[in-house]
């Protein structure tokens, strides 16, 4: 991973060092809400330390969707443009029946609808570019990563939480921010049992095309020009969106979980891939025949945990530990951006180590409904793309169709562009929720 410094400029400072003592903060994971949270703790002016198990940072090599309320934060963070020069903004969001590419609903205009609405873009990015501009900005804000060292217990002690190694080496900070992901050992810690995730029931191909490897004139210019397509059927659906500016394909198959227990990720067979989305739309199959290797992924998630602090309020859950979702509304990595916003925000607020409980507390009261709520939010996208065929998918198209071309109202299948789900999605501002919970819930001390 590269470590070059960011070269934007950190908009996001102005009350830098408002704690007399600054906190010392321990984050489990260097994913994507490890780093954000990292972002996030160090601007808030406390000393901030990474523990990655990975021996080096490697997102896997597919794309990711961040939607406004996600991208707000960047912007705060100083970090729109170098995200929007490796990003695609696509221009149409459109969603098809899967046999014949019939449109449901479509929105062109897609990207000014949505900077008009929110202020900010809607953009598509290749995981690992998105990975090294945080780690980057991490870095050049004065946070520590360390590679290969994996947290296997944290334990709450009367001086503060304490991570444990298993060489016994022990680590004790002001506050340990467990974003340590889907199999999180922090998560297990803070509820003192072994706690596995749970399948979904679906799994996900996950694949990624190259531009210039590409010969066939109507895909490039799928490719070449960003936009969203989905293509819903019987208990499957797939979506296919540009990358680095257009010059990647990223497509994401979504079907039910044919993978032993036991077994969450694996090469794919390609011919099994394609046999299953055999007579899909001929536009989508002609992408998967120009696919020569592919991944198979269980869709793991949680079931929601009483709390996600420790008692003494200095141990905190964040991002896949506590709120794993379906990736059908685009929305894990999204809430967990959102998760490090309201910390930062919060933090910020904090002026002595006596305050940090009440800064947690609010953490919690605010960042849990919401994302427990987005998580349920993805099981009701599956029910309403995956419906078999038959008289209820038939009713639901109608209600597509009854809306194409109009500016959509009411309850809409499609929870991207469903005038009542998105803006609640998409308009969330994490800095204004923690100032206003601040003003009506000031801190002790
Ligand atoms: C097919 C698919 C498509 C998706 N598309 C989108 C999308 O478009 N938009 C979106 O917002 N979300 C999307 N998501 C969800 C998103 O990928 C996750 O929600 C997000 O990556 C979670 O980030 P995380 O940092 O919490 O967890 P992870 O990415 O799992 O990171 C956890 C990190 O902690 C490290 N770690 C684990 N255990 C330990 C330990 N004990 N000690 C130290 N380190 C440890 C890991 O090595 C890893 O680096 C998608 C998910 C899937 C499966």
């Amino acid at each position: 991973m590269a470590t070059g410094v960011q070269s934007d400029s950190a908009s996001d400072q102005a009350d830098v060092h408002r704690c007399e003592d600054k906190l010392n903060i321990v984050i489990v994971g260097a994913g994507l809400a490890g780093l954000a949270a990292a972002i996030s703790c160090a601007l808030a002016g406390h000393r901030v330390t990474v523990f990655e198990a990975a021996k080096e940072l490697a997102e896997i090599g597919a794309g990711l969707q961040i939607t406004p309320n996600a991208s707000k934060l960047f912007r705060e963070w100083g970090l729109e443009d170098s995200i929007k020069a490796l990003a695609a903004i696509p221009t149409v969001l459109a969603v098809h029946r899967y046999r014949d590419g019939k449109i449901l609903a479509e929105e062109r205009d897609f990207d000014k609808n949505l900077q008009q609405k929110y202020g900010i873009p809607f953009l598509d990015i290749h995981r690992v570019d998105l990975q090294k501009i945080l780690y980057n900005k991490a870095i050049s804000l004065g946070v520590i990563v360390q590679l290969d060292c994996r947290v296997p217990l944290v334990v709450s002690t009367s001086a503060g939480p304490k991570v444990v190694f298993k060489s016994g080496r022990e680590v004790q900070s002001d506050l340990v921010v467990g974003a340590d992901g889907l199999w999180s050992k922090c998560r297990e810690s803070m509820l003192k049992k072994a706690d596995e995730p749970l399948p979904t029931g679906d799994l996900a191909y996950r694949i990624v095309l190259q531009l210039d490897k590409i010969t066939d004139p109507e895909l490039r210019h799928w490719i070449a020009n960003p936009q969203v397509h989905f293509w819903i059927g019987p208990y499957s659906h797939a979506v296919a969106y540009s990358i680095r500016g257009g010059t990647m394909y990223n497509i994401v198959l979504l079907c039910p979980d044919d993978l032993p227990h036991g077994l969450s990720r694996t090469t794919g067979s390609v011919s099994e891939m394609q046999a299953l989305f055999a007579g899909w739309d001929p536009i989508l199959t002609r992408f998967l025949k120009q696919v020569d290797q592919v991944d198979k992924w269980k869709l793991m998630h949680r079931e929601e945990v009483a709390s996600w602090t420790n008692l003494e309020k200095n141990f905190v859950l964040l991002g896949d530990s506590c709120h794993p979702m379906l990736p059908y509304l685009a929305q894990g990595a999204n809430s967990s951006i959102e998760d490090g916003g309201v910390l930062r925000r919060l933090l910020s607020y904090v002026t002595s180590k006596e305050q940090l409980p009440s800064a947690i507390t609010l953490y919690e009261r605010l960042r849990k409904p919401r994302s427990e709520s987005i998580a349920r939010e993805t099981f009701h996208q599956r029910e309403a793309f995956h419906m078999p065929d038959g008289l209820e998918q038939q009713e639901r198209d109608r209600l597509f169709e009854s809306q194409l071309g109009k500016e959509i109202s009411g309850k809409f299948p499609s929870r991207w562009t469903c005038p009542e789900v998105q803006p609640w999605l998409y308009g969330y501002d994490a800095y204004r929720e923690a100032d206003e919970a601040v003003k009506l819930t000031p801190f002790e001390y």
